[in-house]
This record gives structure tokens, sequence and C-alpha cells, in this order.
């Protein structure tokens, strides 16, 4: 899960990480009455959006950037007014952008430095890294490729935690000293603290920036959260905003199936992560495309099949269904009136093929039968692969 920059920064207060005071407008009237509140000169209006390169990014009217630095009030809101109900395309947003419905206002300061720092779960070292860069403010993945020796890394032990002197080793490879070191420890260690107890996977700030009155602080802030700790994540659960996820696995979360859109036409349905994945490899290696990653779950209920099967029809781009069930808890006749079900009450004419195997197999296959839908049998896998991407190449 993700959330807006102005919850991070909701974040950073509650956390005492040292940020720039803002406030969030949804309307241009509302934009300008925070920058009065907040006061002139210099502030900054900033999209909200779950993406980054804002700075950098292009409203698809042609205004560009979805960050201003700004003197007055009265700009604060003449620019929020541009920006709000527009569409935003950055490098990260991919072509059809995202819609800006909230402003950031905040506090601009003069910055005489912009840096890079990240911690993030490394699953390469079973640790946390740290990643820090004195080239802030640019794409981190260009730096790496570029210039990969002004990037400093600090891995931390989850049984120790990150320790002071972590700190002022990262501190010391941004050239940091005096107070600005002291000030930047203070800062790594209230940020190491919010990842840890709001069960981060991410925490970027880019950039940090040192100000011109020699101050450290988090100007922009992404983060990512853990989704299998939000049970005992109240607070940041409460700030998901389901207008910036993909529909489809907005429906798919609520019926507690594990669903990852893509960009394909073969849909499939499966149970079990490692059955899914082998599905959409074997789809491929046929030279087919999956259209998603779904898999229903060892014990899923003829509810959570209908969904999932209705979720799979709701998207345009789908032109045939590969179900490939194996049943250990899983029964397989449940799958099969799942899919009548769903079938019955979304019209089904696109090609549908059926592999099922294991636990009640044959009465699920005589369901199936006894349906009347236009349905293909698969003997195995690759029967199976072979069949749908043949049908929807034939359709
Ligand atoms: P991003 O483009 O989505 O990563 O958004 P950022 O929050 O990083 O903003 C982009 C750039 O705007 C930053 O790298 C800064 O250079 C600039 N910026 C952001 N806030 C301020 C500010 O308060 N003062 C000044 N002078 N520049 C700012
Ligand atoms: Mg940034």
């Amino acid at each position: 899960m993700n959330i807006h920059e102005y919850q991070a920064k909701q974040l950073f207060e509650k956390f005492g990480v040292a940020s720039p005071k803002g406030i969030v407008a949804s309307t241009a009237e509302e934009a300008g009455a925070a920058a009065r509140e907040i006061g002139g000169p210099g502030l900054v209006v900033k999209a909200q959006v779950h993406a980054g390169g804002r700075g950098k990014g292009t409203f698809k009217n042609g205004f560009k950037g979805g960050v201003h630095v700004v003197n007055t009030p009265e700009e604060a809101q003449d620019i929020a007014g541009k920006m709000l109900g527009q569409t935003l395309v950055t490098h990260q947003t991919g072509p059809e952008g995202k819609l800006v419905s909230k402003v950031l206002i905040a506090k601009a300061v003069d910055i005489t430095k912009e840096y890079y720092f990240a911690i993030l779960f490394d699953r390469g070292t079973s640790s946390h890294a740290i990643i820090a860069s004195t080239e802030g403010g640019m794409n981190i993945e260009e730096v790496a490729e570029k210039t990969p020796e002004k990037i400093s890394k600090e891995f931390v032990n989850p049984a120790i935690g990150l320790q002071p002197y972590q700190c002022r080793k990262i501190a010391a490879s941004l050239n940091l000293r005096g107070p600005q070191m002291n000030q930047a420890v203070k800062l790594f260690s209230a940020l190491w603290n919010l990842y840890l107890k709001a069960d981060c996977s991410l925490v970027e700030i880019n950039p940090l920036a040192i100000t011109t009155d020699g101050q450290v602080v988090a100007l922009d802030a992404k983060f990512n959260f853990d989704d299998n700790a939000l049970y005992r994540q109240k607070d940041v659960t409460a700030m998901r905003d389901t207008t910036e996820e993909d529909p489809r696995e907005v429906a798919a979360s609520e019926f507690g199936l594990n669903y990852i859109g893509l960009d394909g036409n073969i849909a499939c349905l499966v149970n079990g992560a490692g059955l899914a994945m082998s599905t959409m490899d074997i789809i491929k290696f046929h030279g087919g495309e999956p259209a998603n990653f779904l898999d229903v779950g060892g014990g899923a209920t003829k509810e959570q099949v209908t969904a999932a099967f209705k979720i799979i029809l709701g998207d345009p781009k789908v032109e045939g269904i590969l179900v490939n069930i194996f049943g250990g808890i899983m029964d397989c006749d449940i799958i099969a009136n799942g899919i009548i079900a769903a079938a019955k009450e979304v019209s089904l004419n696109i090609p549908l093929v059926v592999r099922l195997e294991g636990n009640n197999v044959e009465a699920g296959k005589a369901t199936l039968a006894a349906s009347g839908l236009k349905i293909t049998g698969a003997s195995d896998l690759t029967d199976a692969a072979q069949k749908i991407v043949a049908a929807v190449k034939a359709a």
C-alpha cells in the first residue's frame, strides 16, 4: 500500500522527522486559505498523486510541472486551480497519467543542496538497507547506472536495529559535518523508527535537503507499506486512497483475492501463488500473454470464485480465460459451481479453458459438463496453455 505525501507528513510529525509544515487542499479556494495560514513569501504547491517525478511531469492540458514554488498565497491559489481536476503524467504514472484531486501547500524552503535517502527491506541480505546519495532530487535509478560510486549503502541487522554509528557513517558519506551531522543523525533515527513502527517496506526521501539556514529537512516522501502487516496498522490503513489503485486490484482485495493486473489478454484463475506463477510462465512459453496474476487461495468459497470471475471479465483486454485448479484443500466442485454462477451473471462470450485436478475432480468435471456452458477441458497444464493460446489467436 502507498500513501500521499501530505499523509506522509502527518507520519513525519508523529515521529519527529523534520519537514516543512504543509496543509492539504481539494479546491483552489482551500489552497488559497491554506497558503494564507502558512503565510508567504515562499510557498510550494505540490500535486498529490501516488507517483514520483511530479516536478518534471506535464499535465495533459499542457500545463508544466506538478511542483511549483511561488511567492504569494494568491499565486498558490492560482497554481492549485491549474492542477486540480487535471491529469498529471510523469515517468512513473505511465502515459495515462493520474488525476490530481488534492494539492499540498507547504512552506517553501531555500535549498543549498539536495540528497537522496531511503530505507528499504532487502531480501537479498535478509536485512534492511539504507541507501544514501549526494545526488538528490534526481532519478536514483539513473544515478545507480551512471555514477554508482555516488551511492552509499548501509545494512541494518533487523535484530539489532539502526545503530548511532551507522547514522554517522551515512551522514559522513554525504559529507555532512558538525551541527548538520547531528541533525541528519536525528532525522535518520526518527525515520528508522517510523519505518519500523509503521511496518513500512520503503521510505524514500528525495530530496533530503539542506536549507540556506543550515536545517536538514525531508522535502519529499514516498512510502510503501507491508500489506501483510496492515491488520495492525489502523492509522495507516485509514490513509488508503483506492482511487489511486488499479480498480481490478481494489475489487479483488475486497474479496481477499491475490490479484495483480497485467497487460496481456489471457486471464488466469488459479489456486496457489506458485501454481499461478507457473501458469503465467507456461502461457508465455506457448506464445500467449497473461492478463493477470490471480491466486484465489487454498480454501476459496463459491462467492470468491464468482467475484474472481467477474473481475477477470470486467477487464476489456481479456480475450480468453484459463482456469487451472489443483484441488488440495480446495474442492474442484466448488470451483465448478463458482464458474457456473459467474457465467450466469455475466455473459461469457470468450473462450474458457478449464484444467481441474485433485480433490473431487470427477464431480467438478461432471458439474461443468452438465452446465451447458461452452467450456474446453484440458488434460494437463501444457494442454491447457496450448488450448487457450490457440483459442485466443483464432478468435
Ligand atoms: P517529485 O518530483 O515528485 O519527486 O517531487 P519533489 O517533492 O521531490 O519535488 C521536486 C523538486 O521540487 C525537488 O527536488 C526540489 O528541487 C523542488 N522543491 C520541492 N519543495 C521545495 C521547496 O520547498 N523549495 C524549493 N526551492 N524547491 C522545492
Ligand atoms: Mg522527489
